[in-house]
Protein backbone atom coordinates (compact mmCIF):
# COMPACT_ATOMS: atom_id res chain seq x y z
CA UNK A 1 0.00 0.00 0.00
CA UNK A 2 3.08 2.34 0.95
CA UNK A 3 3.85 2.09 -3.15
CA UNK A 4 0.52 2.68 -4.07
CA UNK A 5 0.59 6.41 -1.94
CA UNK A 6 4.07 6.74 -3.38
CA UNK A 7 4.73 5.13 -6.54
CA UNK A 8 3.12 6.15 -10.10
CA UNK A 9 0.37 8.55 -10.77
CA UNK A 10 -3.36 8.64 -9.71
CA UNK A 11 -5.98 11.08 -10.79
CA UNK A 12 -7.50 12.48 -7.51
CA UNK A 13 -11.30 12.76 -6.63
CA UNK A 14 -13.29 12.15 -3.99
CA UNK A 15 -16.81 10.56 -3.53
CA UNK A 16 -18.07 12.53 -0.90
CA UNK A 17 -17.24 15.72 1.43
CA UNK A 18 -16.88 14.63 4.88
CA UNK A 19 -17.60 11.29 6.74
CA UNK A 20 -21.01 9.33 6.59
CA UNK A 21 -20.23 8.19 10.18
CA UNK A 22 -18.50 10.92 11.83
CA UNK A 23 -17.82 9.07 15.05
CA UNK A 24 -15.08 8.33 15.89
CA UNK A 25 -13.80 9.86 19.09
CA UNK A 26 -9.89 10.11 18.15
CA UNK A 27 -11.20 12.16 14.78
CA UNK A 28 -11.32 16.07 14.19
CA UNK A 29 -15.08 14.99 13.74
CA UNK A 30 -16.06 18.75 14.83
CA UNK A 31 -14.27 20.42 11.71
CA UNK A 32 -16.00 20.62 8.50
CA UNK A 33 -13.95 18.30 6.88
CA UNK A 34 -15.09 15.37 9.00
CA UNK A 35 -18.87 16.65 10.17
CA UNK A 36 -20.44 17.95 6.81
CA UNK A 37 -21.10 15.19 5.35
CA UNK A 38 -22.12 15.58 1.04
CA UNK A 39 -21.94 13.02 -1.34
CA UNK A 40 -21.58 13.35 -5.09
CA UNK A 41 -24.21 11.36 -6.81
CA UNK A 42 -22.28 8.59 -8.92
CA UNK A 43 -23.18 9.56 -12.50
CA UNK A 44 -21.48 12.75 -11.99
CA UNK A 45 -18.81 10.93 -10.13
CA UNK A 46 -17.82 8.78 -13.48
CA UNK A 47 -18.48 12.07 -15.83
CA UNK A 48 -15.56 13.35 -13.80
CA UNK A 49 -13.28 10.02 -14.07
CA UNK A 50 -14.18 10.30 -17.93
CA UNK A 51 -13.12 13.73 -18.25
CA UNK A 52 -10.05 13.73 -16.43
CA UNK A 53 -9.22 10.25 -18.44
CA UNK A 54 -9.16 12.48 -21.47
CA UNK A 55 -7.45 15.51 -19.84
CA UNK A 56 -4.54 13.17 -18.45
CA UNK A 57 -4.77 9.74 -20.41
CA UNK A 58 -4.23 8.32 -16.83
CA UNK A 59 -6.89 5.36 -15.96
CA UNK A 60 -5.76 5.37 -12.33
CA UNK A 61 -8.33 6.73 -9.88
CA UNK A 62 -7.40 7.29 -5.70
CA UNK A 63 -10.69 8.38 -4.14
CA UNK A 64 -8.99 10.39 -1.10
CA UNK A 65 -12.49 9.75 0.74
CA UNK A 66 -12.44 10.32 4.55
CA UNK A 67 -14.15 7.39 4.51
CA UNK A 68 -15.86 6.24 0.93
CA UNK A 69 -19.49 5.68 1.74
CA UNK A 70 -20.25 1.65 0.85
CA UNK A 71 -23.93 2.09 -0.98
CA UNK A 72 -22.10 4.89 -3.18
CA UNK A 73 -18.92 2.76 -4.27
CA UNK A 74 -22.08 0.28 -5.56
CA UNK A 75 -23.50 2.61 -7.70
CA UNK A 76 -20.20 4.22 -8.90
CA UNK A 77 -18.93 0.33 -9.47
CA UNK A 78 -22.18 -0.02 -12.06
CA UNK A 79 -22.08 3.20 -13.57
CA UNK A 80 -18.37 2.47 -14.18
CA UNK A 81 -19.56 -1.47 -15.48
CA UNK A 82 -22.53 0.49 -17.47
CA UNK A 83 -20.32 2.68 -19.81
CA UNK A 84 -17.92 0.07 -20.01
CA UNK A 85 -14.90 2.22 -19.22
CA UNK A 86 -11.59 0.63 -18.12
CA UNK A 87 -9.76 2.00 -14.96
CA UNK A 88 -8.19 0.96 -11.86
CA UNK A 89 -9.44 2.73 -8.43
CA UNK A 90 -8.90 2.66 -4.81
CA UNK A 91 -10.25 4.41 -1.90
CA UNK A 92 -10.56 4.60 2.22
CA UNK A 93 -13.51 2.62 3.71
CA UNK A 94 -14.62 1.82 7.52
CA UNK A 95 -15.21 -2.39 7.66
CA UNK A 96 -18.55 -2.32 8.10
CA UNK A 97 -20.51 -5.11 7.27
CA UNK A 98 -22.11 -3.86 4.09
CA UNK A 99 -19.64 -4.84 2.46
CA UNK A 100 -20.65 -8.00 1.62
CA UNK A 101 -19.00 -10.85 -0.63
CA UNK A 102 -21.37 -9.92 -3.22
CA UNK A 103 -20.61 -6.46 -2.71
CA UNK A 104 -16.24 -6.80 -2.96
CA UNK A 105 -16.83 -8.92 -6.26
CA UNK A 106 -19.12 -6.27 -7.84
CA UNK A 107 -16.23 -3.45 -6.83
CA UNK A 108 -13.55 -5.48 -8.08
CA UNK A 109 -15.20 -5.58 -11.57
CA UNK A 110 -15.28 -2.38 -11.90
CA UNK A 111 -11.25 -1.57 -11.79
CA UNK A 112 -10.88 -1.39 -7.30
CA UNK A 113 -8.06 -2.68 -6.40
CA UNK A 114 -7.21 -2.03 -2.78
CA UNK A 115 -8.99 -0.79 0.21
CA UNK A 116 -7.24 1.23 3.37
CA UNK A 117 -9.32 1.42 6.57
CA UNK A 118 -8.71 1.77 10.35
CA UNK A 119 -8.96 -1.09 12.23
CA UNK A 120 -7.27 0.77 14.99
CA UNK A 121 -6.87 -0.61 18.64
CA UNK A 122 -8.15 -4.58 17.31
CA UNK A 123 -9.92 -5.01 20.64
CA UNK A 124 -13.37 -4.93 21.05
CA UNK A 125 -13.61 -2.56 24.86
CA UNK A 126 -10.97 -0.36 22.85
CA UNK A 127 -12.99 -0.40 19.16
CA UNK A 128 -16.25 0.55 21.50
CA UNK A 129 -14.69 3.44 22.93
CA UNK A 130 -13.10 5.21 20.15
CA UNK A 131 -16.93 4.38 18.68
CA UNK A 132 -16.04 2.77 15.73
CA UNK A 133 -18.93 0.84 14.62
CA UNK A 134 -16.95 -2.34 13.97
CA UNK A 135 -16.33 -5.53 16.28
CA UNK A 136 -12.63 -7.34 15.30
CA UNK A 137 -15.03 -10.07 14.11
CA UNK A 138 -16.54 -7.65 11.80
CA UNK A 139 -13.42 -6.44 10.48
CA UNK A 140 -12.10 -9.84 9.45
CA UNK A 141 -14.88 -10.74 7.52
CA UNK A 142 -15.06 -7.78 5.33
CA UNK A 143 -11.33 -7.99 5.10
CA UNK A 144 -12.12 -11.46 3.78
CA UNK A 145 -14.84 -10.41 1.66
CA UNK A 146 -11.90 -8.30 -0.26
CA UNK A 147 -9.42 -10.51 -0.28
CA UNK A 148 -11.85 -12.80 -2.31
CA UNK A 149 -12.50 -10.67 -4.24
CA UNK A 150 -8.92 -9.93 -4.98
CA UNK A 151 -9.02 -6.62 -3.24
CA UNK A 152 -5.81 -5.50 -1.51
CA UNK A 153 -6.84 -4.66 1.76
CA UNK A 154 -4.32 -2.25 4.29
CA UNK A 155 -5.55 -1.34 7.76
CA UNK A 156 -4.65 1.33 10.15
CA UNK A 157 -3.50 0.22 13.46
CA UNK A 158 -3.55 1.94 16.61
CA UNK A 159 -1.78 1.78 19.58
CA UNK A 160 -1.54 3.99 23.37
CA UNK A 161 -5.27 4.95 23.23
CA UNK A 162 -6.70 6.61 26.20
CA UNK A 163 -6.75 4.25 28.73
CA UNK A 164 -5.31 1.49 26.56
CA UNK A 165 -3.48 -0.84 28.97
CA UNK A 166 -0.19 -3.23 28.16
CA UNK A 167 -2.55 -6.27 28.24
CA UNK A 168 -4.76 -4.56 25.65
CA UNK A 169 -1.44 -3.30 23.58
CA UNK A 170 -0.30 -7.26 23.33
CA UNK A 171 -3.71 -8.94 22.84
CA UNK A 172 -4.07 -6.39 19.94
CA UNK A 173 -1.08 -7.22 18.09
CA UNK A 174 -2.19 -10.64 19.07
CA UNK A 175 -5.21 -9.95 16.54
CA UNK A 176 -3.15 -8.52 13.75
CA UNK A 177 -0.95 -11.33 13.80
CA UNK A 178 -4.18 -13.82 13.53
CA UNK A 179 -5.42 -11.15 10.29
CA UNK A 180 -2.19 -11.64 8.63
CA UNK A 181 -1.81 -15.71 9.45
CA UNK A 182 -5.59 -16.29 8.05
CA UNK A 183 -4.43 -13.72 4.71
CA UNK A 184 -6.96 -11.70 4.89
CA UNK A 185 -5.40 -8.64 5.72
CA UNK A 186 -2.10 -7.71 3.25
CA UNK A 187 -0.52 -4.86 4.90
CA UNK A 188 -0.65 -2.49 7.68
CA UNK A 189 0.41 -0.02 9.49
CA UNK A 190 0.65 1.67 13.04
CA UNK A 191 0.03 4.49 14.44
CA UNK A 192 0.79 6.00 17.98
CA UNK A 193 -2.26 8.11 19.24
CA UNK A 194 -2.16 11.06 19.36
CA UNK A 195 -4.71 13.68 20.68
CA UNK A 196 -5.67 16.50 18.84
CA UNK A 197 -7.70 19.59 19.74
CA UNK A 198 -10.92 19.09 17.53
CA UNK A 199 -11.77 15.71 18.57
CA UNK A 200 -14.04 14.30 21.58
CA UNK A 201 -11.05 13.32 23.55
CA UNK A 202 -9.18 16.70 22.88
CA UNK A 203 -12.40 18.37 23.80
CA UNK A 204 -13.85 15.90 27.11
CA UNK A 205 -10.42 14.78 27.84
CA UNK A 206 -11.81 13.86 31.64
CA UNK A 207 -14.28 11.13 30.21
CA UNK A 208 -11.50 9.24 28.44
CA UNK A 209 -9.13 9.17 31.63
CA UNK A 210 -6.83 11.82 30.50
CA UNK A 211 -5.50 15.08 31.26
CA UNK A 212 -4.00 18.13 28.88
CA UNK A 213 -0.48 19.37 29.46
CA UNK A 214 -1.29 22.00 27.26
CA UNK A 215 -3.72 23.67 24.54
CA UNK A 216 -2.73 23.42 21.25
CA UNK A 217 -1.92 26.58 18.84
CA UNK A 218 -4.71 25.70 17.44
CA UNK A 219 -4.43 26.24 13.52
CA UNK A 220 -5.26 23.19 11.36
CA UNK A 221 -1.99 21.74 11.47
CA UNK A 222 -0.57 22.19 14.76
CA UNK A 223 -3.43 20.58 16.50
CA UNK A 224 -1.54 18.27 18.54
CA UNK A 225 -2.42 18.79 22.39
CA UNK A 226 0.17 16.80 24.83
CA UNK A 227 -1.94 15.12 27.34
CA UNK A 228 -0.97 13.36 30.23
CA UNK A 229 -2.49 9.08 30.26
CA UNK A 230 -3.61 8.40 33.59
CA UNK A 231 -2.13 4.69 33.31
CA UNK A 232 1.03 5.80 33.21
CA UNK A 233 2.03 3.43 30.60
CA UNK A 234 5.09 4.44 28.20
CA UNK A 235 3.37 3.77 24.99
CA UNK A 236 6.60 4.74 23.24
CA UNK A 237 8.20 1.20 24.22
CA UNK A 238 5.95 -0.38 22.12
CA UNK A 239 6.84 1.30 18.73
CA UNK A 240 9.30 -0.49 17.90
CA UNK A 241 8.07 -4.14 18.51
CA UNK A 242 4.97 -3.15 16.80
CA UNK A 243 6.15 -1.90 13.27
CA UNK A 244 8.98 -4.70 13.53
CA UNK A 245 7.06 -7.72 14.12
CA UNK A 246 3.92 -6.17 11.64
CA UNK A 247 7.22 -6.10 9.06
CA UNK A 248 7.89 -9.39 9.08
CA UNK A 249 3.92 -10.26 9.19
CA UNK A 250 3.66 -8.92 6.06
CA UNK A 251 5.81 -10.61 4.28
CA UNK A 252 4.40 -13.96 5.40
CA UNK A 253 6.66 -14.68 8.33
CA UNK A 254 7.66 -15.41 11.66
CA UNK A 255 3.50 -15.97 12.97
CA UNK A 256 4.77 -18.91 14.82
CA UNK A 257 6.63 -16.81 16.75
CA UNK A 258 5.66 -16.19 20.62
CA UNK A 259 4.97 -12.52 21.08
CA UNK A 260 7.43 -12.52 24.09
CA UNK A 261 10.11 -13.63 21.76
CA UNK A 262 9.52 -10.26 20.36
CA UNK A 263 10.19 -8.20 23.11
CA UNK A 264 13.48 -7.60 25.17
CA UNK A 265 11.55 -6.74 28.17
CA UNK A 266 8.44 -9.01 30.30
CA UNK A 267 4.83 -8.40 29.04
CA UNK A 268 1.89 -10.04 29.95
CA UNK A 269 0.50 -13.25 28.45
CA UNK A 270 -2.03 -13.14 25.23
CA UNK A 271 -5.17 -13.56 26.60
CA UNK A 272 -6.68 -13.40 23.37
CA UNK A 273 -7.73 -17.47 22.08
CA UNK A 274 -4.97 -18.87 19.37
CA UNK A 275 -8.12 -19.52 16.60
CA UNK A 276 -10.25 -16.61 17.37
CA UNK A 277 -9.73 -15.40 14.03
CA UNK A 278 -9.82 -18.65 12.06
CA UNK A 279 -12.85 -19.25 14.57
CA UNK A 280 -14.41 -15.84 13.55
CA UNK A 281 -13.98 -16.75 9.88
CA UNK A 282 -15.58 -19.75 10.05
CA UNK A 283 -19.01 -18.53 11.36
CA UNK A 284 -21.68 -18.23 8.46
CA UNK A 285 -22.89 -14.86 7.53
CA UNK A 286 -26.38 -14.55 7.19
CA UNK A 287 -27.21 -14.22 3.69
CA UNK A 288 -30.40 -11.63 3.30
CA UNK A 289 -31.74 -9.83 0.26
CA UNK A 290 -33.99 -6.62 0.56
CA UNK A 291 -36.71 -6.75 -1.64
CA UNK A 292 -35.72 -4.47 -3.57
CA UNK A 293 -32.38 -6.09 -4.73
CA UNK A 294 -30.84 -6.27 -8.04
CA UNK A 295 -29.21 -9.03 -9.89
CA UNK A 296 -26.30 -7.96 -11.96
CA UNK A 297 -24.91 -10.19 -14.08
CA UNK A 298 -20.80 -9.70 -14.08
CA UNK A 299 -20.59 -12.40 -17.10
CA UNK A 300 -20.25 -11.49 -21.14
CA UNK A 301 -23.69 -11.90 -23.16
CA UNK A 302 -25.18 -15.54 -22.64
CA UNK A 303 -25.53 -17.87 -25.80
CA UNK A 304 -29.44 -18.36 -25.89
CA UNK A 305 -31.07 -20.71 -28.03
CA UNK A 306 -35.02 -21.83 -28.49
CA UNK A 307 -36.20 -25.12 -28.74
CA UNK A 308 -40.17 -26.36 -28.75
CA UNK A 309 -40.54 -29.82 -27.33
CA UNK A 310 -43.52 -31.77 -28.66
CA UNK A 311 -45.04 -34.68 -26.65
CA UNK A 312 -46.81 -37.03 -28.36
CA UNK A 313 -50.60 -37.64 -27.94
CA UNK A 314 -50.10 -40.95 -25.70
CA UNK A 315 -47.98 -39.23 -23.64
CA UNK A 316 -50.07 -36.66 -22.66
CA UNK A 317 -53.24 -38.78 -22.26
CA UNK A 318 -50.48 -40.71 -19.29
CA UNK A 319 -49.85 -37.12 -18.25
CA UNK A 320 -53.16 -36.25 -17.41
CA UNK A 321 -54.02 -39.53 -15.87
CA UNK A 322 -50.61 -39.21 -13.90
CA UNK A 323 -49.74 -42.59 -15.17
CA UNK A 324 -45.74 -43.07 -15.19
CA UNK A 325 -45.08 -45.07 -18.36
CA UNK A 326 -42.87 -48.14 -17.88
CA UNK A 327 -39.38 -48.70 -19.26
CA UNK A 328 -37.51 -51.54 -18.59
S1 LIG B 1 -11.81 8.08 11.76
FE1 LIG B 1 -12.56 7.77 9.71
S2 LIG B 1 -14.53 6.68 9.98
FE2 LIG B 1 -14.01 7.61 11.94
S3 LIG B 1 -15.06 9.57 11.94
FE3 LIG B 1 -12.96 9.94 11.22
S4 LIG B 1 -13.09 9.83 9.02
FE4 LIG B 1 -14.96 8.89 9.83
Amino acid sequence: MHRMWSDGRWNELTMAHGCYWGKCTFCDISLDYIKVYEPVDAKLIVDRMEELILKTRQNGFHFVDEAAPPALMREVALEVLRRQISVSWWTNIRFEKSFTGDLCILLKASGCIAVSGGLEVAFDRLLKLIDKGVSAEQVAHVTRNFTEAGILVHAYLMYGYPTQTVQETVDSLEMVRQLFEAGVLQSGFWHQFAMTAHSPVGIYPEKFGVVKEAEAIGTFANNDINYIDKTGIDHDKFSFVLKKSLYNFMHGICFEYKLQDWFDFKIPKVTVPSDYIEKALRKETKFAINPTAKVVWLGGKPDTESFTKHISYADNILKKRKVTPYKN
